[in-house]
């Protein structure tokens, strides 16, 4: 049994199917520069993160563990600061990069839809030269 499980989660989980369901075709944790968002949609250049609120420390809802809390710890600063590279990785490539924390897709997915959506439009849009942030 596993407390925590840190793919396929259920929000990430509803959210593909709601991309799906509007016609939005994404490849699942495909590697691109050194990491693995949870979709990209890799014509549009459009990675997209959902972030478990425990693994990445979500400021809402992350509450440090008290058995091994140095452990936790560290391993949340090493969470983090990969998160930061990974974006700026990405981004330094030209790919567009939504990071959604997952109590939010489970709060609203129809918001997190909209904003994949919005991103993925305006590349098919304006092309890969346009702007690089959304
Ligand atoms: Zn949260």
């Amino acid at each position: 049994m596993q407390a925590v499980k840190q793919f396929d989660t259920t929000p990430e989980v509803e959210l593909r199917k709601a991309l799906w369901a509007i016609g939005l075709r994404y490849s699942l944790r495909r590697r691109v520069h050194e990491t693995r968002p949870d979709l990209v949609f890799p014509r549009e250049m459009v990675a997209v993160f959902v972030d478990g609120c425990f693994w990445h420390g979500c400021p809402a809802h992350y509450s440090a563990p008290v058995r091994n809390a140095k452990f936790w710890r560290d391993k949340l600063r090493y969470n983090r600061s990969k998160d930061r590279r990974d974006v700026r990785r990405l981004r330094a490539a030209n790919w567009v990069v939504v990071r959604v924390w997952e109590c939010a897709v489970r709060c609203d997915v129809a918001q997190t839809v909209d904003m994949v959506q919005l991103a993925v439009r305006a590349r098919r849009r304006i092309g890969k030269r346009g702007a690089a942030s959304v």
